[in-house]
């Protein structure tokens, strides 16, 4: 078992010049073999909180509860997690055999044979077998980082906690890693937290991601949750590459203003917006933007500023007013800089955001997929 609960957390650094408050009031509850992805842009308070999980920071408020167990205040090695790092932390003098063992041989009264075999197995189930007798200085980037996953699994530990595990490594290694990692945490069925600033590998590897900004809790869902259904615009911002373009619109009837275009709603959106303030922020995402014949209701007049062609999609540079916004469309569709295109936010896929507070309003109505995704 290894249900994880952080209630109210709270970690607050005194320099003595001044107070940071790295993690803020944050409740988190992560089930049993669930794998969570703590997101978020640098400072946000992401690896304070794996290390106040770990024990390796202390805690200036709130608890950690494993399996409804107090633990906020035990030593590391009382916790039964093990921590995988961005920087391996391999014993350069030991071989990757004494390496994958050592913990096995402090925490343990495992005899040697025994430790033996398990580094064996776990080597096994790496694909490292061959690098046993290796030293870490021989090794490759991602063969050091197979090693530190390997310390960390041959302990058995309730919960895995890892900390950008994969940002020294080239982005070709990193997309296999990461689904070697993901695979390995399905079979192993480990609780897990991950973090990362890596927008993409929230949303491949996790059953759920929180969102933090400052410290704080954004959102809590499964990555297609936060993607169709962000809480506030700062996640809708966050979470999705390229990121949502946004617009400041006034809310004015059954019309929101724009400086350079007026966008007509319908009733139901009318409705959806009934309480929110005038000033609105509306958010559209790059794929969602199609470009269309001028007769279309709701096409706006925009011109091409620039067009990166990736293959399969291209991603065109637009500029309206003041304004400049991503659409991403066809990779067949023959669109050069200069040219003047009409191009429709379809109402249905438009988000409406308070523009004081941040907060959704109004989402993209999702399909049945994303309902069925959501956190229950
Ligand atoms: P990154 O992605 O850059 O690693 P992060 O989200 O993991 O960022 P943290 O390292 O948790 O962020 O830092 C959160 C805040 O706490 C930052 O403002 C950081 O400067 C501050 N902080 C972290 N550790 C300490 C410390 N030992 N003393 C003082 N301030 C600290």
């Amino acid at each position: 078992m290894g249900q994880l609960k952080l209630k109210d957390l709270v970690k607050v650094f005194d320099t003595g010049e001044n107070e940071i408050v790295a993690v803020d009031d944050l409740d988190i509850t992560v089930d049993d073999g669930d794998f969570l992805v703590l997101v978020g842009p640098s400072g946000c308070g992401k690896s304070t909180t794996l290390r106040c999980i770990a024990g390796l920071e202390t805690v200036t408020s709130g608890q950690i509860l494993l399996d409804d167990r107090e633990i906020t205040h035990l030593k590391p090695k009382e916790r039964d997690m093990a921590m995988v790092f961005q920087n391996y932390a391999l014993y350069p003098h030991m071989s990757v055999r004494k390496n994958i063992g050592y913990g096995l041989k402090i925490t343990t009264d495992l005899d040697k044979s025994e430790i033996d075999e398990r580094v064996e197995e776990t080597a096994t189930l790496l694909e490292i077998e061959e690098l046993l007798d290796k030293k870490p200085s021989e090794l490759s980037g991602g063969q050091q980082q197979r090693v530190a996953l390997g310390r960390a699994i041959i302990r058995e530990p309730e919960v895995f906690l890892m900390d950008e595990p994969l940002s020294n490594l080239d982005a070709k290694l990193r997309t296999t890693m990461r689904t070697e990692i993901q695979q390995l945490q399905q079979d192993m069925d480990v609780t897990t937290i991950y973090v990362t600033h890596d927008q993409t590998e929230a949303m491949t590897m996790g059953d759920y991601i929180a969102v933090l900004n400052d410290g704080k809790l954004q959102q809590l869902g499964t990555p297609l949750e936060c993607y169709h259904k962000p809480r506030n615009r700062f996640v809708a911002g966050f979470i999705g590459s390229p990121s949502m373009n946004f617009f400041d619109v006034k809310r004015g009837g059954n019309v929101l203003e724009h400086e350079a275009f007026t966008y007509a709603i319908s009733g139901e959106t009318v409705d959806a917006i009934d309480q929110a303030s005038d000033r609105l922020t509306m958010g559209i995402r790059p794929e969602h933007i199609a470009i269309v014949d001028e007769n279309v209701e709701n096409a706006v007049r925009t011109e091409v500023e620039v067009v990166e062609p990736m293959g399969e999609l291209s991603y065109v540079y637009l500029t309206i007013g003041d304004a400049t916004y991503t659409a991403s469309v066809s990779g067949e569709m023959r669109l050069s800089s200069g040219d003047v295109v009409d191009v429709e936010f379809p109402e249905d896929k438009i988000h409406l955001f308070d523009t004081e507070t941040g907060e959704a309003v109004k989402n993209s109505r999702t399909t049945e997929t994303v309902e069925s995704a959501s956190r229950a």
